[in-house]
This record gives structure tokens, C-alpha cells and sequence, in this order.
């Protein structure tokens, strides 16, 4: 009965989401959620993307309300600039990003792009500005050149193949046998996390969004396909605002600012080298990294010469 009462509208407003940015799974069942919260207000206006300034400005944000998980959170992602977000699981970072792509609406306090409230715009045009490279990507049951294509469905076959190129995903591509028209997602070929990382910022590539939202692995990838990561996001980044939730020591320490976020409060900011000198939270936190990754390398020679 619960679900025959679910309103036609809904289901519109789910197939936008898949239809747009949406591909991350465990984010679209938040978005249950909110179905009603987060609509477009009377008269709003598409989003004028000038340079692309991103700011959060005193957000206080909770799921419920007896439980705040955003404590008055400011902070500016200017022009072209890289903020990362760091932190321990559960401080509240992935929130700071459904936040910005307005999954759900502040309670207190703002989010702004070039000065725009988010919630006096659409949320078409919010979502077109935003690329979001998310920590899983969900393929569809397509072919590959259509899980590109998908970031601009208008491309020409020449720029899925650039963008799969700059993505470093297009030799792995080029060498299935059915190269493009390769069958992927549940039903078709499985690809690893790191190659389904790689998709997804082939689609952002030919997005070409103005502001990127990349929300990195927690998982350890292999160093070449780390690397290779690396430098898929270090060129689709490069001139665009970027917030991203890193994991990666390469990527916070070329971060402008790199924000450390703890039990819904900023605890520290700066930049890496700022941060390891205050001998805070930040530099524990990749003492510990630095002494796992070790241990790993240990371990991993010691299996080598076995
Ligand atoms: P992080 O990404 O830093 O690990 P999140 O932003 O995902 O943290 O979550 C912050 C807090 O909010 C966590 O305690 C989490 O359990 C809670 N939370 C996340 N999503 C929801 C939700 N949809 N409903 C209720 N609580 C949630
Ligand atoms: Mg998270």
C-alpha cells in the first residue's frame, strides 16, 4: 500500500536523478529521503556560472533532529582552487558533498556558488555545473562507449574516445574485443573499482563542469592504478574548482587548503605542510597511513621472496 501511494512525481524526480549525476547507489536511496524537502522554489533562476567560487558559510546540518552532524562549517573553494576534506569516518564528509549537490537543504547558514544561494536556483542547473566523481561507480547495462557518452550524450565518437583517453581507461578499452561496444555493468563485463572510477571521470571529462566533486577511494588501489588515477583527476581538475574528500596523500598535498573535519566541526586547516608542522590531528593521521602503508610493503616483500 506504502508504495502504491508513492507519487508519479517521485518517480520523475528518481529517473532525473539517474538521468543526471546519479550514479552512485548508496546515494540514491539517501535520496529517499528527501524527496519532499528539496524542490525548486517559485520563480527560481538557472544557476550564472561566473568563475565557479564555491561557499559553505556557517552550515549547520542534521539527518534528525536531535542529532547534529554539521556544526557551523565555513570555508571557501575558490576559482580553479582544490580544497580537500579529510577526516575520520563518520565526521561528516560525505555530507558536505550531498550538501553542495543539495540532496538536502541547510538548516542554518548558506551554500553559495558565485554568490547564488543553491536554493534559489534549479536543480538542473545546479546539478549541470557540478561533476561528481563518486567513491563507487554504478556502470549501466550499456555498452562502454554509452557509459562514457553518458557525461554529454551529444559527443561525437572521436571525443568519447579523447575523454576515455585523458581518463587513461582507453587502451584497457581499446583492447577488449568488442572495444567500445563492449557490454558492461551486471549483465555484461565486470570492471574493477579502479576501472569504473576511471568511466566515471571520462564522463566528467566531457561534462566539462565548471565545478568537480570527487569523492575518492577509501579502498587501496594498486600503485600503477593509483597513479593512473592520479592523473586522470590531476587534468580534470586542473583549472576547475574542485572540493574533494581524499583519502590520497598525493592528493592533499598539492591541495590550496586542505580542511580537517571531526564530529561535525572544522578541527584544522591549512595547507599539508602547515599541518604536519602543528603536530595536530592532520599529522597522526598520516603518521598512522604512512606506518599502514609500510607494514603493507613489508608484508609484501616478505611474500615476494617466499
Ligand atoms: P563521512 O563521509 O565523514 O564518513 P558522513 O557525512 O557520511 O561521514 O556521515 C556523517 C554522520 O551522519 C554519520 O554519523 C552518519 O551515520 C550520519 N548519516 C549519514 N547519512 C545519514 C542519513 N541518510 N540519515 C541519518 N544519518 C546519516
Ligand atoms: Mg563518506
Amino acid at each position: 500500500l506504502m508504495q502504491l501511494s508513492i507519487p508519479l512525481n517521485f518517480i520523475g524526480f528518481i529517473y532525473r536523478e539517474i538521468r543526471q549525476a546519479m550514479t552512485d547507489i548508496e546515494q540514491m536511496f539517501d535520496l529517499l529521503d528527501v524527496k519532499e524537502e528539496v524542490t525548486d522554489r517559485d520563480g527560481a533562476s538557472a544557476l550564472a556560472v561566473s568563475d565557479g567560487k564555491v561557499t559553505f558559510d556557517d552550515v549547520h546540518f542534521s539527518y534528525d533532529a536531535n542529532r547534529p552532524i554539521l556544526k557551523g562549517i565555513s570555508f571557501e573553494v575558490p576559482a580553479g582552487k582544490t580544497v580537500a576534506i579529510v577526516g575520520p569516518s563518520g565526521a561528516g564528509k560525505s555530507t558536505i558533498s550531498r550538501l553542495l549537490f543539495r540532496f538536502y537543504d541547510v538548516q542554518q547558514g548558506s551554500i553559495r556558488i558565485d554568490g547564488q544561494d543553491i536554493r534559489d536556483v534549479t536543480q538542473e542547473s545546479l546539478r549541470a555545473a557540478i561533476g561528481m566523481v563518486p567513491q563507487d561507480t554504478v556502470l549501466f547495462n550499456d555498452t562502454i562507449a554509452y557509459n562514457v557518452r553518458y557525461g554529454r550524450p551529444s559527443a561525437s565518437e572521436d571525443e568519447v574516445a579523447q575523454a576515455a583517453d585523458l581518463a587513461q581507461i582507453g587502451t584497457f578499452i581499446a583492447a577488449l574485443p568488442d572495444g567500445y561496444r563492449t557490454m558492461v555493468g551486471e549483465r555484461g563485463l565486470k570492471l574493477s573499482g579502479g576501472e569504473k572510477q576511471r568511466v566515471a571521470i571520462a564522463r566528467t571529462i566531457l561534462k566539462a563542469p565548471p565545478v568537480l566533486m570527487l569523492d575518492e577511494a577509501t579502498s587501496a588501489l594498486d600503485t600503477q592504478t593509483e597513479q593512473e588515477i592520479q592523473a586522470a583527476l590531476d587534468l580534470v581538475s586542473r583549472g576547475r574548482t574542485t572540493l574533494v574528500i581524499a583519502h590520497r596523500l598525493s592528493t592533499v598535498i598539492s591541495a590550496d587548503e586542505i580542511i580537517v573535519l571531526q564530529d561535525g566541526r572544522i578541527a584544522e586547516r591549512g595547507r599539508h605542510a602547515e599541518l604536519l608542522v602543528a603536530k595536530g590531528l592532520y599529522a597522526s593521521m598520516w603518521d598512522r597511513q604512512r606506518e599502514a602503508t609500510e607494514a603493507e610493503e613489508k608484508l609484501r616483500r616478505a611474500r615476494e621472496t617466499d
